[in-house]
């Protein structure tokens, strides 16, 4: 392998990182979507559940309704026998016999139609319910019919996108010796926000925001060995210059001074290592 400058390194493992950030963004996005899909298609099954409920009520006060007709007839029937009968009694006593069940037929009757009435309202109210709740569900199978067509144009889009950055990512790993590479790979597996190189930006460490000293900035800037964040040993790339003003400040400082020359880093084997050759 060519042996590289620490400055070279340096950048190829900030050019990985970036490469590295912008994949597991992609992954993470991917890995929402089809949650949100999910989540509307429970909602609608929970409202298809609703409308079946509502129908079955609607169908058993029908059959309560139907019941009660007949019901009604059977009493008109019997009004009607009664009736006759009434014609041919043989005293008073059958004749008001007769008058007494005419009369309870008619009050079944009437029950009857106050039981159809009672049953019509509470279709009526059923059937406001489901064209409520169909008019939401049709406009939740709108919204993913509209999600699926987003998630499949994402999922084809992010597979392109991905075969790109692992292509890249392919050429950048070229670019870093093996050990410098696993020590980069395990700064990252330990790291929640998946960040192993950082810049310093506003005299604080760009993984974990700890302040990091002048003197080690100056260090940082002179790129001859890899400095790691020593609270959270990520590995600082260098000084990010924030305003102009901070910027002529800084460089008013005197930096690159002579003896520090010889600390140069040639391999760095992992991230203890790598603490180490930070610390000697
Ligand atoms: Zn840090």
């Amino acid at each position: 392998m060519i042996e590289r400058t620490i400055e070279q390194k340096l950048n190829a493992l900030l050019k990985l990182q970036s490469v590295d950030s912008k994949l597991d963004e992609l992954r993470r996005v991917r890995g929402d979507l089809p949650n949100e899909v999910q989540d509307l298609e429970d909602e609608i099954i929970g409202f298809q559940t609703r409308i079946n409920n509502f129908n079955n009520d609607v169908h058993s006060f029908e059959s309560d309704i139907e019941s009660r007709k007949h019901r009604k007839k059977d009493a008109e029937k019997l009004i009607q026998k009664y009736k006759e009968q009434q014609n041919n009694v043989r005293n008073n006593r059958e004749f008001e016999s007769l008058s007494k069940e005419v009369e309870a037929e008619e009050l079944e009757m009437q029950i009857c139609d106050k039981k159809i009435k009672e049953a019509q309202d509470k279709i009526n109210r059923k059937q406001d319910d489901i064209a409520k709740v169909d008019k939401v569900l049709v406009e939740r199978q709108k919204d993913l019919d509209a999600k699926k067509e987003e998630l499949n144009n994402i999922l084809a889009e992010s597979e392109n996108d991905e075969q790109k950055l692992l292509k890249d990512r392919e050429k950048q790993t070229k670019n870093i010796e093996d050990r410098l590479l696993r020590s980069y790979d395990k700064i990252r597996d330990n790291s929640i926000n998946g960040l192993a190189v950082v810049m310093v930006k506003r005299d604080a460490c760009g993984g974990c925001f700890n302040i990091v000293p002048p003197q080690r900035q100056a260090d940082i800037r002179e790129k001859k060995k890899i400095i790691v964040c020593e609270h959270c040993g990520r590995i600082l790339a260098g000084v990010e210059e924030v305003a102009p003003v901070e910027e002529k400040k800084a460089r008013g400082r005197k930096i690159g001074s002579t003896n520090k020359k010889d600390e140069v880093v040639a391999t760095v084997s992992s991230f203890t290592d790598i603490a180490a050759a930070d610390l000697s």
